[in-house]
């Protein structure tokens, strides 16, 4: 299922693949969409640098698709 970036409107593949864009660019419009979300960019990305599994990841991209749906 691919989904756009909420924040710049990019196409990715799928949900993963989305939230992986947005750690990567991790840019302040992109850390302000988390915020936004209650979310702490930061800690995520320390949980998804040290667990393994991808866990957050999957629950960005979760959230991006689920907010897409709607
Ligand atoms: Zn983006």
């Amino acid at each position: 299922m691919s989904l756009k970036c909420p924040v710049c409107g990019k196409l990715k593949k799928d949900p993963v693949d989305c939230a992986r864009h947005m750690f990567g660019t991790g840019d302040k419009p992109h850390k302000a969409w988390f915020e936004a979300q209650g979310l702490s960019y930061i800690d995520l990305l320390l949980s998804q640098a040290t667990e393994p599994g991808n866990k957050a990841y999957i629950e960005v991209g979760g959230l991006i698709a689920k907010a897409q749906q709607g």
